[in-house]
Formats: structure tokens, sequence, C-alpha cells
């Protein structure tokens, strides 16, 4: 059975406060653990601050982006390796497992070429010069350096490739270490992905490290020029934000929680019309892939109330054709198990109170005996769909995120002014989809909801043939919401980079501003 250290200091170590199994959720076999262990966290934080910082720092932004590039080419290299671990550590489907390891490598890569375009330069200009005094020769200029310590990285158990990667691509870009801890029940993937980085010697001392386990006392020693991001649930983003260091010492915290993400169809679209199609492929896929254990994932869908019943019908068509099981054993499996037992009885209890306010729609409560489960083994749950005519009175609805294969199909009125009510109910979401072929509704729609979200999808005709769907998380693009789902951003572009980076304004004579910054 494979051991899991952590990636510190420079070494392997065990430094969990407590052993953790890990277990192929489709068989319920133990696979892997990572042992107990001590270390002092305030030595390795120092460690990956000193070596790492200065290390990082010494490179331009093109050579940061190179090793993002090596990084990306070594786990694209990796990748049939690591698409293995994902299904034999969180049930991935091939698919899945492709969507998170893939979506690591582009991730990266897309950091690389930002990299590349930043140039040979150490510090990042943000906006124009001012002239603040009589004569321009007294100026200032706002500039962005990184800042001199450490990136704490804890992520959830459902991308632990993609998780790792998104992150520290934006970090290590900035010029910032990172610490990158990873779910313990699904460490296995994001594990090997260190071992295959530190094969290849892509990074810099103490750029990179590994947390596996429990990370102890180690948030108590952050300091003013530490970060921390992460993602996971709002109940564990509770206790981060208020650890005594992260309070004490103002550490910069980035939090990517829940969402109750919702669609939108809106009373011009058909059955039939290929907005519709749109509609529904979205819809279907984001219920399904990954086993609905996706923080972008649709759990609300909002419909005209004459199509609801159409909706639901479109949609249990699809989803009878789905095989759930352990896709190790057929590959006809679309759809594999939860990640854990925990999620298994926490999508359970979810459904549970869904069902108490909801009409069903298809797929009961979830019960399923999954293909190739032996001796009825693994944590499956069947694709639920729920219906309800009463939206803004159903609470379970827009206050509890059931991260399973879970949705809602929910009736309104078919204006624009009573979904954006509805879609308010979710308190902050990631991102919410509208599916329209009228330029009206979207202008009506899109400021009632915008402040209450970090990305929107606009779905229509003309996108159709070429959309990935909401769910999907682009580089370019934010990540992150507002309210429940944590208040966070990331990615964006350079704009994820900005959490890595102190942003000072500097003023002076012009001469000496364009000696620091290069801009004339
Ligand atoms: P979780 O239980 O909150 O755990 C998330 C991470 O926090 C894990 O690495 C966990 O480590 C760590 N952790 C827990 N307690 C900690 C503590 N006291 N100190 C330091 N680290 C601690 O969440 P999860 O079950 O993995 O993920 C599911 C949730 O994540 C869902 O609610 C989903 O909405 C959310 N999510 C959000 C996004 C987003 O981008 N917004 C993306 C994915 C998931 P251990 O595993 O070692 O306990």
């Amino acid at each position: 059975m494979r051991s899991l250290r952590s990636y510190v200091g420079g070494q392997w170590v065990a430094s969990s406060n407590r052993a953790t199994t890990l277990f192929n959720p489709s068989t319920e076999e133990a696979i892997a653990e990572i042992p107990a262990g001590e270390v002092d966290w305030k030595k390795m934080l120092r460690y990956s601050r000193e070596k790492g910082t200065a290390s990082l720092q010494a490179l331009t932004f093109t050579q940061r982006g190179e090793l993002l590039q090596a990084m990306a080419k070594t786990l694209h290299e990796g990748r049939e390796e690591l698409i293995s671990l994902a299904t034999a550590n969180g049930g991935n489907t091939r698919g899945d497992a492709k969507f998170d390891i893939d979506g690591a490598s582009f991730t990266l890569a897309a950091y690389a070429d930002i990299g590349a375009k930043l140039g040979d330069t150490h510090i990042m200009v943000d906006g124009e010069p001012e002239q603040i005094g009589r004569t321009a020769r007294f100026s200032a200029q706002h500039v962005r350096l990184p800042r001199a310590g450490v990136a704490v990285h804890i992520n959830a158990f459902n991308f632990p490739a993609w998780g790792l990667a998104e992150k520290a691509a934006a970090a290590l870009l900035a010029g910032m270490p990172v610490m990158s801890k990873p779910a313990s029940a699904t460490a296995l993937v994001a594990h090997r992905m260190m071992e295959m980085i530190l094969e290849q010697n892509i990074l810099p001392k103490g750029a990179l490290s590994l947390i596996s386990g429990s990370s102890g006392d180690l948030l108590s020693h952050l300091q003013g020029q530490d970060v921390l991001s992460f993602t996971g649930s709002s109940d564990t983003a509770k206790i981060l934000r208020a650890t005594e260091g992260v309070v004490e010492r103002s550490v910069h915290i980035n939090v990517e929680a829940d969402s109750l993400n919702a669609a939108v169809l809106a009373p011009d679209v058909e059955l039939g019309s290929e907005t519709f199609a749109l509609f529904l492929n979205d819809v279907v896929r984001d219920m399904t892939q990954k086993t609905g254990q996706k923080c972008t994932a649709i759990r609300r869908i909002f419909v005209p109330e004459d199509k609801v019943d159409d909706v639901v019908a479109a949609m249990s068509e699809r989803l009878a054709d789905l095989v759930v099981g352990d896709p190790a054993a057929d590959s006809n499996v679309r759809m594999g198990p939860v990640a854990t037992e925990t999620q298994f009885k926490d999508v359970r209890a979810g459904i549970e109170r869904l069902a108490a306010q909801t009409e069903e729609g298809y797929g009961g409560t979830g019960e399923i005996e999954g293909r190739g489960s032996v001796g009825g083994k693994g944590y499956f749950v069947g694709p639920v769909l729920r219906v309800t005519r009463d939206a803004a009175k159903c609470e379970a609805l827009h206050a509890h995120e059931v991260f399973g294969p879970v949705s809602t199909v929910a009736a309104y009125s078919g204006e624009a002014s009573s979904a954006a009510a509805l879609v308010r109910m979710g308190e902050g979401g990631l991102v919410t989809s509208l599916y329209s072929d009228d330029r009206k509704f979207f202008a009506e729609l899109v400021p009632l909801i915008a402040a209450f979200h970090g990305r929107l999808y606009l779905g229509s005709e003309k996108i159709a043939g070429q959309s990935p769907g909401p769910g999907t998380v682009m580089p370019a693009l934010l990540h992150g919401g507002p309210g429940r789902a944590g208040g966070g951003e990331e990615l964006g572009g350079l704009r994820g980079m900005a959490f890595y980076q102190q942003r000072t304004a500097l003023q002076g004579d012009k001469a000496i501003l364009t000696a620091i910054t290069g801009v004339k």
C-alpha cells in the first residue's frame, strides 16, 4: 500500500497529526495511507519563505512562465498514470479524470503564456502614470510586486489535480512559493503530481511543497506577508478565517466555498431549438460530471411554469441512459461513485432534506446498485432530479448544497425579475447560466443578478456549437463568488495574480519612476 508523505523543508517526511487511510470508493478497498508524524511547521514555513521566495523572485516573469510550462508538460506526459490513480482514489470515469488532470496542465500552460507576455521583468505596473505635482516631473505610478511570504493552499477533495495547479500557477508566476495541501481522502493524484515535478527537477528549492494529511498548527504560524487560499466547505472556511495567526497578523485569505449555482431557461426558448439543446446538455452534464461533485455544478434549474413537465421529461430521458458504477470494472460506466463514505452519507442526507420539500422528477432518492459493484460495495448514488412548483417557499433548495448528482427543476413565472429574485435566494454563487435568444431578457436579468456572482454564462444559439458549458472554469475568467461562495476570486488571467502581490503607489521624480518601472 502506498504511503503518502509531505514534501516540506526540501524533503519527504511524515507530518500529519493523524494517520489516514485512503480508499477506492468503488470497492471500499484501502489503497494508500497517510502516516502520522510530527514536523515543526514554523521551521517549514521559514524554509519556504527564505529559499522559495529568494529563488522565485530572482526570476523574471518569462522565466517563471517557463517553469509553469515545464510543469504542464510533465503532468501531460504523466496523464495516463494520473488518470488511473484518479479512478482508483476518486472513483472518476476516464472523462472525469481528464477534466481534472488536463484542466491542471491547461491552466499551468495558460499562466505560462501570461508569463511570456509579461516578459523579462520582475515588476508589474498597475494603471497609467499620474501627474501629481505642478509639473509632470512629480509623478506617481502604482506597481505590483510579490508578497515576501508563503502562499498556503488548502484544497477540496473533488479536484486534486486542477486544485493544486490552478492555485499554484498564479502564485508561482507572481513570485510566491507555495505549500499545497490536498484533501486527505483523495490525495493520491496530487501526491504523484508532486513526485513527477520533483523527478523532473523543475522548480527551485522551496518553491513548491506538498502537505499530506492534516496540517496541524501550521496556520497559527502564518505571518503578515503569507497568504492563505482555501477551497472547501463554508464550515471549514469559518474555522480557518478565525485562526489566531490569521486574524492577528491580517493574513490575506481567499475563500472558495459552497455555491447553489442556477440555470435559468427564458420563456422564448422553444423545445427542440438549438438553445434548448444547449440548456439540456449543460444541465445534464452538470448533474452527472464528476458525479455532481463540482463546485460549479447547477443545483437549481429555473424554468417557466408551462415548461416544467417538458424539461423534466427531457432530462429524465437522458438520465435514464446513464450507466452508474465502477469505472474500472466496466467501460460503459459514465458516472462513478461519490468520493468517500462521508460524502455518501452527506449526499444521502441532503437528498432526504430536499425530498421532504419537493416532488420526484427522476431517480427517487438516489438508491442504486453500481454496475460492477461486488457484494454491494461502493459509494454509488444514482442521479436525482427533484421538482418544485413553489420555488420561493422551498427553503432546502436555496439553503443547502447537495454535493452530488442532484439537481432541482423549479418553476418561475417567466418574468426576468421573478427569475432574479429566486436566483438571489442562493445568497451568492460561482456561476449562473442563462439560456435565451432574446437580448432584452439578458439585458434585464444580468444587472439584477451580476452582483451575486463571479461569473454569468449567457447561453444562446450563436455560441451553442462552441461552448463547454458553465461548469468548465477557464483560466482567463474569474473563478469565485460573493456571499455563500466564500467571497473569493481566483484565475481571471492577471487578476488572479493580484492576491499574491502587494500593490504599492510610488511617487517621485518621473525619471526615477521610469528607471524602476520601464514606463516612460
Ligand atoms: P472540507 O471538508 O471543508 O475540506 C477542504 C480542505 O480543508 C481539505 O483539504 C481539508 O483537509 C481541509 N481542512 C479541514 N479542516 C481543516 C482545518 N481545521 N485546518 C486546515 N485545513 C482543514 O471540504 P471538502 O469536503 O473537501 O470539499 C467539499 C466542499 O468544497 C463543497 O462544499 C464544495 O462546494 C466546496 N468546493 C468549492 C469550490 C470552489 O471553487 N468554490 C471547489 C470545490 C469544492 P482534510 O481533508 O485533511 O480534512
